[in-house]
């Protein structure tokens, strides 16, 4: 395939025109999806191995989901979460009925960041703490709260002491000792990753997890597990943490959770949950109607066309593909059930661009040297194949292109 030389679509001006500036914008206009393929106005279709970011895990426009968004918008799209709501009471004993054992009681909020910020809180009034412990590497969202979590410096560097990370203790992902050094009785909660997706996709080892459970239990601390881009069948299970059969006081939720509709959540037992004054924490759109008939739909699809399953079964197969690539640019394969890197020994971007330009696959960074997949699960075999026989075309090309298809700096994930 060669690089198509399509007409500059007017609405490409017009955002780079008007919006903020913050985004690394690729030069495509994205119009519609459906499963994995997604379509540029120009009507070029792609494979979609990014998502949304690990969102569009049932694939994108679900017929569930979109039907159930279409009722409800014609019935009641909001209502604050002090007047209850029959959508969302549906919703919650559906969440509910898949988190793990001990997990029964749910903060809704509208994204991952928020999911974040409610963990926070509810940790520092369910112990009376204010320390937290947060991981190396690990990525926990883009508001003031949620950065002083992330370690990441070029994340918190360009906001300087606004981000108060004086109360976050850092710790190895990985290294059990540096853990157990960290948390004190002064810990509210260790909050982790059970994959670490942003930081480059490494999954952590089932010592790690199990220790940090007994460690925060001995500790009096809470364990608040980040699942909200390995949650909802994206590694091959419900939730990641049931690899690792061990269950947290808290989980944070967003991403797949509504099938393509903006949502978050912060699920916890009932003795955190009971912990947290009256009025103590709130959100005008959490728990909106319209959102909450999405998340029914779309865990409803997850179970019923077994989502986990699907998502193990290609994400092996995907794996072995990749594995099987004979590259001397690779360096390693890394990943759980449909959350896959592929770590080079070169900077991605060049092979991302590539992708999309040459081969009309979307794939995304994840640290300058990952090319990350999270493509929907209801990606075919055929269209694996094909991602995986464009990325072996473009890592033998190698990483010097034409000018036009030339590297625009590809580093912005989430
Ligand atoms: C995406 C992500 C977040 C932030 O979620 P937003 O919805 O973008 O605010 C936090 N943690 C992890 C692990 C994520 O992948």
């Amino acid at each position: 395939m060669t690089t198509s030389t399509h007409n500059r679509s007017k609405w490409l001006d017009v955002e780079l025109r008007l919006d903020s500036g913050v985004y690394n914008k690729h030069e495509v206009v994205m119009v519609r999806g459906q499963g994995a393929t997604v379509w540029d106005d120009q009507g070029r279709a792609y494979i979609d191995c990014v998502a949304g970011y690990g969102v569009a895990n049932i694939g994108h426009s679900h017929p569930d989901v979109v039907r159930a968004v279409q009722e409800q918008a014609g019935k009641l799209m909001v209502m604050p979460q002090t007047l209850p709501n029959d959508k969302r009471a549906e919703f919650l004993g559906e969440l509910v009925g898949v988190l793990p054992v001990g997990l029964e009681r749910v903060f809704l909020c509208n994204s991952g960041t928020e999911a974040m910020e409610a963990a926070k809180k509810f940790a520092i009034t369910a112990t009376g703490r204010q320390r937290f412990v947060s991981m190396r590497r690990g990525f926990s969202g883009r508001s003031l709260g949620a950065l002083a979590l992330t370690w990441e410096p070029k994340y918190r560097e360009p906001f300087g002491d606004a981000v108060d990370n004086k109360n976050v203790d850092f710790v190895t992902y990985g290294n059990v000792e540096e853990l157990r050094a960290a948390v004190t009785d002064q810990t509210a909660a260790v909050i982790l990753e059970p994959v670490q997706g942003e930081g480059g996709v490494h999954p952590a080892t089932p010592e790690f997890i199990r220790a940090a459970r007994e460690i925060t239990r001995e500790k009096g601390a809470l364990l608040i597990l980040d699942e909200i881009q390995t949650g909802f069948c994206r590694t091959g299970k419900m939730f990641a943490s049931e690899h690792y059969g061990v269950t947290p006081d808290g989980m944070t939720l967003a991403k797949a959770m509504a099938g393509g509709v903006p949502i978050g959540a912060f699920a916890m037992t009932a003795e955190v949950a009971d912990r947290m004054p009256k009025g103590g924490h709130g959100t005008t759109f959490g728990g909106n109607p319209l959102s909450m008939a999405a998340g029914v739909a779309a865990i409803r699809a997850m179970k019923n066309e077994g989502m986990a399953e699907q998502a193990r079964e290609k994400g092996t197969y995907l794996m072995e593909r990749l594995r099987a690539i004979r590259s001397p640019r690779i360096k390693e394969v890394r990943g759980l059930g449909l959350m896959i890197g592929v770590e080079l020994h070169e900077p991605s971007a060049p092979y991302i661009t590539a992708l999309e330009h040459e081969e009309g696959v979307l794939t995304l960074a994840a640290t300058p040297m990952v090319v990350r997949f999270l493509p929907p699960i209801t990606i075919t075999r055929e269209q694996i194949d094909a991602v995986v026989a464009a990325f072996e075309r473009v890592l033998a090309a190698g990483p010097d292109r034409e000018p036009e298809a030339m590297v625009r700096e590809d580093k912005q994930t989430e």
